[in-house]
């Protein structure tokens, strides 16, 4: 029987560290060995004997041995990598919207503690990330290629993580930069839209848990795909399943979902 794998959840009485934490307890396969919010959402998140810290280091000898999920926001996430990378405990990182120079630097913490980072948890975007590049490189040049994302009205950053990661495949598969030709507003007489460019628009709004649809449009026809999550559960799920799959691994590279669907050295021979 596989040992059951203990967690953390860094932002736990969050839309997503509430998702993460039930879904866990639903299967049965984690212990949840703490939890984590800011000390005045602590109360909201305290049960039982599950120890619970306004951060990571608060928890003690508690992170002994357990994987940290973090669901909240760049620079409290930022914190979490430097504290996981100093008490060398892996960790998964969901949240988004993060700097370029924050990237670097989750890099290098990811030398010193197995460190994890996507921007998209859900198996379908993941797959999305793969199939995009060859669909823009069959369609060829004559297929421009625009993006809108949906969604909820309370999410910080636009456009999605999601969008960005998905748009930079997109933007590599034409050997473009995707911040040297992404645009997104068009607002008065814009003229002719140049060939090198990729459109991302955001529309916000409602409860909407986030659909991203990317067009090809070609001469005389368009392609339309569509992904869209119907709960945060999908992103729960994707997340556990990164934690037990981070378990045990040695540090030495940023990883993300795509790695968890290359075989390892075993499964290969
Ligand atoms: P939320 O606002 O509901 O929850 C964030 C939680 O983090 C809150 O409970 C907040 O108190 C806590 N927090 C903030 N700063 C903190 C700090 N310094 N220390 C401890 N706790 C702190 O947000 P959410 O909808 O759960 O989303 C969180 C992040 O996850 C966002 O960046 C969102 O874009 C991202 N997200 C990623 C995926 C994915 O698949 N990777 C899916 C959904 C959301």
């Amino acid at each position: 029987m596989q040992e059951k794998t203990r967690i953390i959840i860094v932002g736990a009485a969050g839309r997503m560290g509430r998702t993460i934490r039930r879904l866990a307890e639903e299967e049965g396969d984690f212990v949840l060995a703490g939890l984590v919010d800011r000390e005045e959402s602590l109360g909201a998140v305290q049960a039982g004997s599950i120890p619970a810290a306004a951060s990571l280091e608060g928890l003690g000898t508690h992170a002994d041995g357990a994987v940290a999920i973090d669901f909240t926001a760049p620079e409290a996430s930022m914190a979490t990598a430097r504290m996981a990378a100093a008490a060398h405990v892996p960790l998964v990182i969901g949240t988004t919207g993060f700097s370029e120079a924050q990237k670097a630097e989750l890099r290098e913490l990811a030398q010193k503690t197995p460190l994890f980072w996507s921007a998209n948890m859900s198996v379908g975007v993941n797959v999305l990330m793969r199939i995009l590049p060859e669909l823009a490189r069959a369609l060829g040049p004559a297929y421009d290629m625009e993006m809108v994302e949906i969604h909820h009205g309370r999410k910080k950053d636009a456009p999605s993580g999601t969008a960005l990661a998905l748009g930079e495949k997109l933007a590599e598969a034409r050997g473009w930069e995707l911040e040297k030709v992404r645009c997104s507003g068009r607002d008065g007489i814009i003229g002719a839209r140049p060939k090198e460019e990729i459109g991302i628009q955001a529309l916000r709004g409602g409860d909407v848990v986030g659909v991203h649809s990317i067009y090809f449009l070609g001469p005389g026809e368009r392609i339309e795909v569509t992904h869209e999550a119907h709960s945060r559960e999908n992103f729960a799920g994707g997340a556990l399943r990164a934690a037990r799959w981070l378990a045990g691994r040695k540090p030495g590279k940023l990883y993300s979902m795509q790695d968890t669907f290359e075989p390892t050295a075993n499964e290969q021979q």
